[in-house]
């Protein structure tokens, strides 16, 4: 989110692939079919620890929603974390 309370959404049109350099991404997100997922991964804010059971600790932490824009040419994926979830 930028500092006017706006959320910063990317023309799909300005997006190049940093790896081959082609234009034309398409958009899509990464799906978590985990037992309790939302059905979307998401970013968390920090590095990853561990709870007594193994589980992320997640308490606290920002998390938002991945877009992931993938290139038609090389298939490398582009991802930004962008919209709080
Ligand atoms: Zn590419």
């Amino acid at each position: 989110m930028l500092p006017c309370g706006r959320v910063y959404a990317r023309p799909v049109a300005d997006l190049r692939c940093t790896h081959c350099g082609a234009n034309g991404l398409e958009a899509g997100f990464i799906m978590d079919s985990g037992e309790h997922g939302k059905g979307f991964s998401r970013w968390v804010e920090g590095r990853l620890e561990r709870g007594i059971f193994g589980g992320a600790k997640l308490l606290g932490r920002t998390k938002r929603e991945i877009t992931a824009y993938r290139c038609p040419h090389c298939f490398h994926l582009e991802l930004f974390a962008d919209n709080p979830s």
